[in-house]
């Protein structure tokens, strides 16, 4: 039928487009292992929080909260924020209401975190801190070594060969490359990280960003995705990453790292209503991008439901991604043309994952990206890899180490 027809191209490429509306549904997991061939990237490893069952909110809990958001009258950003919110409600119930409507898909969802292989030990605290790594003054002496010529055909079930051919890099400041079309095993300080086909890294601290700008700008990308480091003053987060005041990201070379033919900018941003001004008053014209819509990230667990309510001012279950476009030489490139009817307030849900992951959007992009196919993404501030892409960040590899991974 039909619906079986569409939860089979979900399971294979990790999109579900709901009946008679723009929404979408995502598995992360599925996106990001399009870019593996003989790895994939464990859906236990991804995921874990919004599978637990629901710890219970006791109903005094519950009425205190609503309590508090009477006594505290907002003041005038909050209430400007409380307007956008209004306005983008319907969208967002209009897609949560497309999932419940999709008896097959919320099925599915329960056994979106089922491996065959040996749960992930998230306790496990042997990974490397990068951020720590790369800011030491040895940080320039430091070597990535790759494995070439890796013959996976060759060993049943793909183990690593020790006596493959190896290309020492260095780690910090430098691009490193996998220019094969299947994956690549790397060594770095005694752990293994996996390299999918096709991308790049650039791991250096901001003031180093200039070493990722292309010599000719036809080398430039069409799709810039930024995650920036926002502070927003929770100490949790601070704990996870360092964090950057917004003057520092005015001074990102978007424009130097687009194409020539003009790129596409998205940007993740909070729901803080001072750094959606931030963004359209200054960052954007200082980067020379030019506002186009707003796209929804809404947040459900693995029963289908939404994270949290949709009204809780300071925790709403979903994160914005604000587009633009960057305009590159060619101001009168064929290419504009295509990007002048992005609609706005689109909504994709997923489950989230741990570690505060957000998901991989290019795919869900691709439509609205200029200059030909295949298209030159990047990613600034990235804590993972993609096939085809360039990441960039004081720790793309974050998210390599093996032990986020199996063998296929
Ligand atoms: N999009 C990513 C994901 O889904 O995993 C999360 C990105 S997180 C919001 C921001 C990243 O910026 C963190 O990895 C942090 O370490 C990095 N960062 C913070 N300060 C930096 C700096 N000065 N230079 C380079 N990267 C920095």
């Amino acid at each position: 039928t039909h619906n079986n027809q569409k939860l089979s191209t979900f399971i294979n490429s990790g999109i579900y487009h709901f009946e008679a509306s723009n929404a979408i549904f995502i598995d992360p997991v599925r996106l990001l292992n399009l870019s593996y061939s003989h790895f994939r990237v464990t859906s236990s490893s991804y995921y874990s929080r919004f599978f637990q069952p629901n710890p219970r909110v006791s109903e005094t809990q519950r009425k205190r909260k609503r309590k508090q958001k009477k006594t505290h009258p907002l003041n005038e950003r909050e209430q400007a924020a409380d307007e956008r919110h209004k306005r983008l409600k319907p969208f967002l119930i209009k897609a949560h209401e497309c999932l419940l409507g999709a008896d097959d898909l919320l099925l599915t969802l329960g056994k979106l975190r089922n491996d065959d292989c040996t749960a992930f030990d998230s306790l496990s605290t042997d990974e490397q801190s990068f951020v720590e790594l790369g800011s030491v003054w040895q940080a320039p002496m430091f070597e990535i070594s790759l494995h070439l010529n890796q013959d996976y055909s060759l060993i049943p079930g793909g183990m690593s060969v020790q006596n493959c051919e190896k290309r020492n890099i260095q780690a910090f400041g430098s691009l490193v490359f996998n220019e094969t079309n299947s994956d690549m095993e790397a060594d770095f300080l005694n752990r293994k990280y996996i390299i999918p086909k096709k991308s790049s890294f650039y791991m250096s601290d901001l003031k180093q960003i200039h070493g990722l700008i292309p010599v000719k700008n036809e080398c430039g990308f069409n799709l810039i995705v930024i995650d920036p480091p926002w502070e927003n003053g929770s100490a949790s987060q601070k704990l996870k990453y360092p964090t950057l005041p917004n003057r520092y990201f005015l001074s990102l070379p978007i424009k130097r790292l687009a194409h020539a033919n003009g790129a596409l900018i998205a940007l993740w941003v909070t729901n803080k209503e001072k750094l959606r001004i931030f963004v359209e008053k200054d960052l954007f014209p200082k980067w020379g991008v030019k506002y186009m819509a707003t796209h929804y990230w809404l947040k459900v667990k693995a029963d289908g439901s939404l994270i949290s309510e949709l009204d809780l001012f300071h925790h709403r279950p979903y994160e914005c991604l604000v587009l633009g476009y960057c305009y590159g030489k060619d101001e009168d490139s064929e290419y504009i043309s295509k990007l002048k009817c992005i609609p706005d307030c689109q909504v994709f849900l997923s489950i989230p994952g741990d570690y505060s992951r957000k998901p991989p959007i290019g795919e869900i992009l691709r439509e609205n990206i200029p200059g030909l196919e295949p298209s030159r993404c990047l990613e600034l501030f990235a804590r993972e890899l993609i096939g085809g892409w360039t990441s960039w960040g004081n720790e793309p590899l974050r998210f390599q180490d093996s032990r986020y991974f199996s063998k296929k």
